[in-house]
């Protein structure tokens, strides 16, 4: 029996608990106080503080004379069960999940809120990582640890974000394979701060010689966010666009450039958001940034009044830009994003151009003007808006007045020239804002691409950063699409977990109770199927001009047959489907608008004659909606070109699901799930309601049942034998790698548990834990 010992939170006694862990993992591999004083925390500490150091000494030697590797050895070897968490203290610290013994909904939430506050925000489900939202700034992303989880067995380490980046690293310099990691939760789970610590970690492994890439690569994030990004009632630096991240790599490792594509930028965002809410950031940095340069007039911006754009709580903001000085901070940053990145000085000068152009379009008012003749005509009474978004844009401003105000039709040949409603000139004034500053997003996602890109990369670490399930109160056409999208990563992730575990097994011939788990297929079919699809039904329907939303609601009504979809009685304009996370209720009023998306051609004529070269582009060229050339965009997928033609919303929508699908299957992936621990924004608050709906929703609840039965490792015979032969033969020998040599060296090691398959050794992670380090003793 192991001797008795001081137990080791006492031992490091004067560090937080997850530097102890670390401590005390690394001191598990290698039992020896020197190198455990060369441990880079012990070093910072012992720079710091003298009497830490003398503390911590005396504390190892004691516990080392007390026989604390012999306690390790003990455990790991003899009681062959060296992760398993005792029966009897059911909610005991554990690093994975899948080591419980005691395995159901309480446990878990019990063991998350445990390990949340004492600050261990990470844990392992088999090979998930769970991140819980710690609402502080934690220590424990500098490039120590970024070192500490370098290239290291995961069980060296607490569970870490960087462990996550680090297994994806290794994956696809091992295997020679694109890998993806997939983080997906709520907004505001941290899917964001997420990605960032895994770009940091992965520019870390991937060291450039070239410095300035890494540089380049670290400044894609916060630029783009300062374009997509926005304050909502939620968060305050919600990402308003989806994101897929592509790191690119050489062969042996080395980070040769990125690649973005954006989804579904909630476009609406710029000409109105909710109460409390607030436009992407980019228009409060550009206002300060220019007020304190006191360049605002040059950008034709009012020092006294904010535009309507950007200003729903009436005076606050402009208080906030002149006072906040984080505003112009970020200013500063952008500009310096922009200048590494690349883009030249008279880009992103244009690009200040469009943006202020957009909050003058803002300002435009339109007034009835009833002649003998006309009674809906508009004109423009504040000519000084008008004036000052035309010379930003750099367009004459009658014809921009013009296109605001009337449209042309052609009629049997004939053009007639027809006017506008002052709602309808609002409409199209709108439009024209959405529709600039949409292709100014994908240009800016587009440049960078450019930018980064490298032609010799070989391989990649793609990282999706994409909204989750969405269920408010009032549910339109962008809740649609971001629960869609949704619904095809869960699909993804069950298709991974689930089904491909239970084919393996069937494959190799062995018994694997079913796990029974929601398949969302049907699901995925009632909105992808062509032509019978929610999708699909949607376009066919915006393509009739007479169609209005309630035809589009009778449409899905009698065309969607099926449990998932119904119609409540009495609300005209509202459906509900069942979520694989539960039920939503829509409202389908202004789907069609939005799904047709259409910018009047009077305005893409007029905008194409500006002199501002940017601007020209982003309206002649045809640019899909990522700023993918139409033409590249032919040629990959010349079936889908017909459709390109008169693109809407949802087309586009399901050819970009669709490639990132095919993105993401080629690759081997990783998941990280992010959970919110409670609606507050509150650090060590664990709501235990909270975090059980979103372990449901994730499908961690199953994962955890079925990795636990799982083997999580499967090694062909002959691998097995070539790695495990001197376990149970002698050097000399050459073992047949077959299945018979398999069972010596099992039989040998005195493992238990294990199974064999038709060409394969089925073992628990544990296992290979104890066979790596027999192999060490026996070498
Ligand atoms: P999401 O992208 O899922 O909507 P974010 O990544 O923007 O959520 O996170 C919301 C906020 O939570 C962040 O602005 C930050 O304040 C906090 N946060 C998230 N993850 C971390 C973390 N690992 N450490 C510290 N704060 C975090
Ligand atoms: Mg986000």
């Amino acid at each position: 029996p192991p001797p008795t010992l001081l137990h080791p939170e006492k031992w490091c006694r004067g560090f937080n608990h997850f530097i102890s862990q670390c401590l005390i993992k690394d001191f598990e591999k290698r039992p020896s106080v020197t190198h455990l004083l060369e441990h880079p925390f012990i070093r910072q500490a012992r720079g710091k503080d003298m009497s830490l150091q003398k503390q911590l000494a005396d504390l190892i030697q004691a516990q080392e004379q007390l026989g604390f590797v012999a306690k390790i050895r003990y455990e790991r070897i003899h009681t062959r069960r060296p992760y398993r968490v005792d029966a009897a203290d059911k909610y005991s610290l554990d690093d994975d999940l899948v080591n419980l013994e005691v395995l159901d909904e309480d446990t878990i939430i019990h063991q998350l809120q445990k390990r949340y506050v004492d600050l261990q925000i990470y844990t392992y489900v088999g090979d998930i990582l769970i991140a819980l939202n710690p609402f502080q700034n934690l220590s424990i992303y500098s490039p120590q640890f970024s070192k500490l989880y370098h290239g290291v067995k995961r069980s060296s380490n607490p569970p870490h974000i960087f462990a996550s980046a680090d297994a994806a690293y290794q994956g696809m310099v091992t295997f020679s394979k694109d890998q993806c990691i997939i983080i997906s939760g709520e907004s505001g789970a941290g899917k964001t701060e997420s990605a960032h610590l895994i770009v940091q970690h992965l520019t870390f492994l991937g060291k450039a010689n070239n410095r300035a890439l890494r540089e380049k690569i670290l400044q894609v994030n916060p630029l783009v966010e300062a374009f997509g990004n926005a304050c909502t009632a939620i968060n305050d630096n919600s990402s308003r666009f989806g994101k897929y991240l592509e790191m690119m790599f050489t062969p042996t490792g080395a980070v040769m450039g990125a690649k973005i594509s954006e989804y579904l930028l909630e476009k609406s965002r710029v000409i109105k958001q909710a109460v409390g809410e607030k436009n992407f950031h980019i228009f409060y940095y550009i206002y300060a940034g220019l007020f304190h340069q006191k360049k605002l007039s040059e950008y034709r911006l009012p020092e006294e009044k904010p535009p309507r754009y950007i200003d729903n709580e009436t005076g606050r903001v402009m208080q906030d830009i002149i006072t906040k000085d984080s505003y112009g901070r970020q200013f500063e940053a952008i500009k310096h994003c922009f200048r590494i990145i690349g883009f030249t000085d008279e880009e992103v000068h244009s690009v200040y151009k469009i943006l202020a152009g957009i909050l003058n379009t803002g300002n435009i008012e339109f007034a009835a003007i009833s002649s003998q003749h006309q009674t809906d005509k508009s004109e423009v009474p504040n000519a000084e808006a008008l004036d000052n978004a035309a010379v930003l844009l750099s367009i004459g401003s009658e014809e921009l007045q013009e296109a605001l105000t009337s449209h042309c039709v052609v009629t049997r040949g004939e053009t007639i020239i027809r006017t506008n409603t002052v709602d309808k000139a609002a409409d199209v004034r709108d439009a024209m804002s959405k529709a600039l500053y949409g292709r100014l997003f994908s240009w800016i996602v587009n440049r960078i691409n450019t930018l980064l890109h490298n032609a010799e990369s070989r391989m990649n670490v793609g990282i999706l950063d994409i909204f989750g399930f969405e269920n408010f109160t009032r549910n339109s056409f962008e809740q649609l699409c971001i629960n869609i999208a949704n619904e095809q990563i869960q699909f993804y992730f069950n298709q991974h977990i689930f089904a491909l575990e239970q084919m393996e097994y069937q494959n190799e011939g062995i018994d694997a109770t079913t796990v029974e788990y929601e398949d969302n297929r049907p699901l995925l079919d009632m909105f992808l199927q062509k032509p019978m699809g929610v999708l699909s039904l949607l376009d066919e329907e915006s393509r009739f001009p007479q169609a209005t939303d309630l035809t589009l609601v009778d449409k899905f009504e009698d065309n969607l047959r099926c449990k998932y979809f119904w119609r409540p009685k009495r609300v005209e304009l509202c459906f509900g489907i069942q979520h694989y996370a539960g039920k939503v209720l829509y409202d389908a009023y202004g789907f069609l608008e939005k799904n047709r998306d259409t910018l009047p051609a009077d305005i893409v004529v007029v905008l194409r004659t500006s002199e501002n070269k940017l601007l020209q582009q982003l309206f002649s060229s045809p640019l899909t909606k990522t700023g993918i050339s139409l033409h590249s965009f032919m040629m990959r997928h010349p079936e889908e070109t017909t459709n390109m033609k008169r693109q809407t919303v949802a087309s586009y929508f399901r050819y970009s699901l669709m490639d990132l699908l095919s993105k993401m299957v080629v690759g081997q992936p990783h998941f990280v799930r992010c959970i919110k621990p409670n609606d507050h924004r509150e650090a060590l608050k664990f709501s235990q309601e909270r975090v059980l709906v979103q372990l449901r929703y994730t499908g961690i609840l199953e994962t955890v049942k079925i990795r636990q039965q799982g083997y999580s490792h499967r090694i062909l015979f002959e691998e097995f034998v070539k790695r495990y032969y001197y376990l149970a033969f002698k050097a000399h020998q050459t073992p047949l790698g077959s299945r018979e040599s398999c069972i010596a060296i099992l039989e040998k090691s005195k493992l238990d548990n294990w199974v064999l398959g038709k060409t394969k050794v089925f073992l628990k992670y544990y296992h290979i834990e104890q066979l790596n380090l027999f192999l060490r003793e026996v070498i």
